[in-house]
């Protein structure tokens, strides 16, 4: 049972902790009181270091969107290793790649690639102040784009220091970040079309990028409105400032990312996760025109450098092809089966028993947010959480203990491996989590 100090995994927590500040290399797969430390993976199970078995749900933050292993991804990588890991040379792989994803997304008809979502969206915004010669961005309250200073602002607010609802204060929650960064830096309020509309106007001279995802991912999976997402296209039009679409989580919402399933068209689109098979990767694409500010040719040196030593890295490349080529409409409908089943199971579940929550996402990407009420922003994101109290760590536990691996709380991100049966032992674990506690009466504090 979960959690057991005299675990293996507990032990290698706390031999962790003499090396490593807080004994991990991730905040964001943090959990209390301490993680399971991972062994081996295959389709979509995992085992720990105790020897337990897991439907893995949350298949490394959506990158492994084929679990674990997946023959085909596997050979492609394999293949490549026995000719050339790591070189100081371009080749052929990234332009197969880039040709793959250019024909996929017809936003992009140029792509860069690097290591991260993060570094993707560190040169997203250089390269958008290069080509509009403005210096701010403006991202969502409550929007996560990875570890770039200037998008890694007001991701989780609270109350005391979240200013006035329409006009969001630029909240800095790291430490490392200067104000002088911040003040750059310009926080719509999600979903509220006249409040954004206006700040937008307000600082449309200073406007080079407005960053979005449309399933915000850190928000329960909480989506951006039609309404919101034309308001922002619009105003981005008539005052020439650029969309960045961040298809980093969410590319997995169907063959054209979730630009293609929002209807988006965005001049610029940063990428990773499932684009590398789960080898570590991140790209960055768009419009001819402005994906030239990294051209060198024409002037001899690029308006916006971009190196790194394993940019484009052989084997990232070729285990992405191999990814996105197994990614075809038949496996797009399934996914979204399988995600349709697991959303409509945990609503029925919650109605019948009683269970306080609100299932959301998308496609492949599932959530049930221990929520009392819908919400539709991120400040009703944050006060629901805040009011469920410890209900979402109960449910954590419950499911680990039922063998599912869940993101915590209670994120389900869906692979390619799973059948109908296996969303079925998620929902009989979810059943059996749910009636225990009922009975124990871990009910959510008031
Ligand atoms: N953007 C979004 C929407 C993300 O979810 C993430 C990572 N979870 C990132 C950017 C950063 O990507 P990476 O972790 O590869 O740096």
């Amino acid at each position: 049972m979960y959690p057991d100090q005299s675990s293996q995994s507990a032990a290698l927590f706390e031999r962790a902790q003499a090396v490593l500040p807080g004994g991990n290399s991730r905040h964001s797969i943090a959990f209390p009181p301490y993680p399971v430390y991972a062994v081996e993976g295959g389709g979509c199970h995992l085992k720990d270091a105790d020897g337990n078995r897991y439907i893995d749900c949350i298949n490394n933050m959506s990158a492994n969107i084929h679990g674990h292993r997946h023959p085909a991804v596997m050979e492609a990588a394999l293949r490549q290793q026995e000719k050339l890991v790591s070189v100081g040379l371009p080749t052929e792989t990234e332009i197969t790649l880039a040709e793959l994803l250019t024909q996929r997304v017809p936003s992009v008809d140029t792509v860069r690639f690097c290591n991260s979502g993060t570094e993707a969206l560190m040169f997203a915004a250089r390269a958008a102040r290069a080509y509009t010669g403005r210096e701010m961005i403006a991202k969502i309250e409550g929007g996560y784009h990875g570890s770039y200073d200037s998008l890694d602002l007001s991701n989780k607010p609270t109350p005391d220091v979240w200013g006035d609802g329409d006009r969001p204060a630029t909240v800095i929650e790291d430490k490392g970040i200067t104000q002088a960064i911040a003040d750059k830096t310009l926080v719509l309020p999600v979903n509220r079309v006249e409040a954004t509309r206006a700040l937008i106007r307000e600082h449309a001279g200073s406007l080079a990028a407005i960053f979005v995802d449309p399933l915000v991912s850190r928000m329960g999976f909480l989506p951006l409105t039609a309404d919101y997402l034309a308001m922002i296209t619009e105003e981005a039009r008539n005052h020439g400032i650029l969309i960045v679409m961040d298809e980093v989580f969410s590319f997995r919402l169907g063959p054209a990312g979730a630009q293609g399933r929002f209807g988006v068209t965005p001049d610029l689109s940063t990428f990773g996760k499932i684009i590398g098979g789960g080898y570590p990767i991140g790209a960055l694409g768009g419009r001819r025109d402005v994906m030239d500010v990294f051209n060198h040719l024409p002037e001899g040196k690029p308006r916006v450098s971009h190196s790194g030593t394993f940019f484009a890295n052989p084997v990232s490349m070729a285990a992405g092809t191999a990814a996105l080529e197994l990614l075809d409409e038949k496996m797009f409908r399934h996914l979204e089966r399988i995600g349709d089943l697991l959303r409509d199971g945990l609503k029925a579940l919650s109605e019948k028993l009683d269970v306080q929550g609100q299932v959301m996402g998308m496609g492949s990407l599932v959530a049930f947010m221990p929520h009392a009420e819908p919400y539709s922003d991120y400040r009703g994101f944050a006060e629901g959480a805040a009011s469920a109290g410890d209900a979402a760590v109960m449910h954590f536990q419950g499911l680990l203990n039922r063998g599912v691996l869940p993101v915590f709380p209670r994120g389900f991100i869906l692979s390619t491996p799973m059948s109908e049966d296996t969303i079925g032992q998620i929902l009989d674990a979810a059943e059996a989590t749910f009636r225990y506690e009922r009975e124990t009466r871990l009910k959510p504090q008031p």
